[in-house]
């Protein structure tokens, strides 16, 4: 065997993959999901390169995969006449299962099979789940367009090292073969495979093909038994194209977990066909949970590009803004070229239509949930708020959509629960209140505890308590909301003029009074410190506190900058 060459997995990929197999095994036919899964992105590479190298194709342009069995070797094995791997790419993308954040991603874990198990799916270890029910795995693959002798042969027994060699191999594409522990032999049976290819890989658009099952020879037949025959056994077209009434909820939830790479459900998706003006399908999901790399804004975004069933691109950005970073889908466009970049992209009028277009949906969907499955658009909020936050300062013409899509924690409810609409705020304002009041603090319990919300408690008027990083920047971009103008409880002189009584105004201006020199002589004394002093009705309790100017940065903001070195 020509260059064989042993290599040690890192110590993290190792305890990786015990986790994995320990915590999918309730759930292990998804194996066959993965790969098939694989399988079919290696299809749509391999078309994608095709679209400027036809010879890649070899003459065999009907892209297939093949799932099957040896009863007696006890192996499976699924092959595929996509794309390939060079040697090189075989050791980067299956000697690495630890990926960069390993370490960062095992500390996440909670012990929670449940949690963990979905932990690690989102961490995209599909390949891996194949020792799940095998105790050796073989790879022989060879790249689309290299020569017969760069095949590759690569061998693991899922422990703590791989093989790999350069071997002959004369069809191009990738074979994967599991040789199954002893307990699970009952996967190296067709009709088993049969039913988890059905459930699972239905929609992959390409045939998943196996070999039909000969009925048994009567007893004495000793005719020739008849040749094999192949036949399909997903539905094999693209999940898109089919109309919504003749796809399944469980349909829709495999496509997604296979576009994702999630192993959760999805919490809602949207598809529609749109014809005019532009030609094209969308299908946009929007996941459970929210992926460990969320906030890396450089990170991948959810989006593939279809021209007319043709893969083009992963992470097609121009698609949906930056806020909507975590919607996971597909855009299939019949009026692009198929040879569309991503520059092209960027300078084409019509992609910011279908980009308006798109986002829209996401809004829609966002606001059918928020109104008619509160509890979904709970779960939506805890894990995605944060993001939607930042768009009303990304996304103006939506600005006011979003804003109701938003949800706070407030002295109404005086929990760290950000359940509250701006809407639910604006009708419970008081008689004569004309803004709507907020308070920010690096974290709830100082926001909800602080001195500035005396008042406001006392006179009962309701009060947004802000603690995440991003809600001063927020702030500063929703200047108002409903024609309600938002303050900060912090900042500036205070005037809840109409909101207080007439006896409240007299005890005031009297008080003022007996308070002057003192406030003078304060002032003397802080002079080189304050800007001002001045007498306040915002405080019950507390004798003093400090105020931020009206047009200075918020004290949020202030540490925010700080902490960036500003
Ligand atoms: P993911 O599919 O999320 O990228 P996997 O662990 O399932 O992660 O696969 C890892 C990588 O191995 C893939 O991204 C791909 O580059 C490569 N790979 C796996 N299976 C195949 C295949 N059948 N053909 C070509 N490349 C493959
Ligand atoms: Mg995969």
């Amino acid at each position: 065997a020509a260059q064989k060459e042993t290599r040690g997995f890192q110590t993290e990929a190792k305890q990786l993959l015990h986790l994995m197999i320990h915590s999918l095994y309730s759930n292990r036919e998804i194996f066959l999901r993965e790969l098939v899964s694989n399988a079919s992105d290696a299809a749509d590479k391999l078309r994608f390169a095709a679209l400027k190298d036809d010879s890649l194709f070899e003459g065999d342009s009907e892209l297939k995969i093949r799932v099957e069995f040896d009863k007696d070797a006890k192996t499976v094995t699924i092959s595929d006449n996509g794309i390939g791997m060079s040697r090189d790419e075989v050791v980067e993308h299956l000697g690495t299962i630890a990926k960069s954040g390993t370490a960062a991603f095992l500390q996440n874990l909670t012990g929670d099979e449940k949690k963990d198990s979905h932990l690690i799916g989102q961490f995209g270890v599909g390949f891996y789940s194949a020792f799940i029910v095998a105790d050796k795995v073989e790879v022989f693959t060879r790249r689309a367009g290299a020569s017969a002798e760069e095949g590759v042969h690569w061998e693991c027994d899922g422990e703590a090292e791989y093989s790999v060699e350069t071997v002959a191999k004369a069809d191009r594409g990738t074979s994967i073969v599991l040789h199954l522990k002893d307990d699970q032999t009952e996967f190296a049976d067709g009709w088993r495979l049969r039913s988890i290819v059905k459930k699972y890989s239905d929609h992959i658009s390409i045939p998943v093909v196996m070999e039909k099952e000969q009925p048994m020879p009567e007893e004495g037949d000793d005719s020739e038994p008849p040749a094999p025959e192949d036949e399909v056994i997903n539905t094999a077209t693209a999940l898109w194209t089919r109309s919504r009434s003749e796809v399944t909820d469980e349909e829709y939830t495999e496509f997604y977990k296979h576009i994702s790479h999630d192993f959760a459900e999805p919490l809602k998706w949207s598809h529609n066909r749109v014809e005019g003006k532009l030609d094209y399908t969308s299908l946009l999901y929007l996941p459970s949970k929210a992926p460990f790399d969320m906030y890396n804004r450089d990170g991948s975004r959810g989006v593939k590009l279809y021209v007319q069933r043709t893969f083009i691109m992963d992470d097609a950005e121009q698609f949906l803004p930056m806020y909507l970073r975590f919607v996971k889908g597909v855009v299939d466009s019949a009026d692009l070229s198929l040879n569309v970049s991503r520059e092209i992209l960027q300078k084409d009028p019509n992609i910011d239509a279908m980009r308006s277009a798109l986002t829209k949906r996401v809004l829609d969907m966002l606001e059918k949930m928020a109104k008619k499955e509160p509890e979904d658009y709970a779960k939506f909020w805890a894990e995605f708020g944060q993001v939607l936050k930042e768009g009303p300062a990304e996304d103006f013409s939506n600005k006011e959509k979003i804003a109701k899509l938003l949800r706070f924690a407030t002295t109404q409810t005086d929990s760290d629960a950000q359940d509250q609409s701006l809407v639910d705020y604006v009708e419970r304002m008081k008689e004569g209140q004309d803004k709507i009041y907020y308070v920010a603090a690096e974290n709830f319990n100082t926001a909800k505890n602080s001195p500035h919300l005396e008042v406001f408690r006392k006179k009962g008027i309701e009060v947004l308590i802000l603690s995440d990083r991003v809600d001063e920047w927020l702030m500063g971009n929703m200047m108002d909301f409903d024609s309600k103008q938002f303050q900060d409880v912090a900042k500036g002189a205070l005037d809840l003029g109409d909101l207080d009584t007439e006896e409240e105004k007299k005890a005031q201006e009297e008080s003022e009074k007996e308070m002057a020199s003192l406030i003078e002589r304060a002032k003397e004394a802080l002079k080189d410190d304050v800007a001002d002093v001045r007498i306040t009705h915002r405080l019950t309790d507390s004798p003093a506190c400090l105020a931020v100017g009206e047009h200075d940065m918020g004290a949020q903001m202030r540490r925010l900058m700080e902490q960036a070195g500003q």
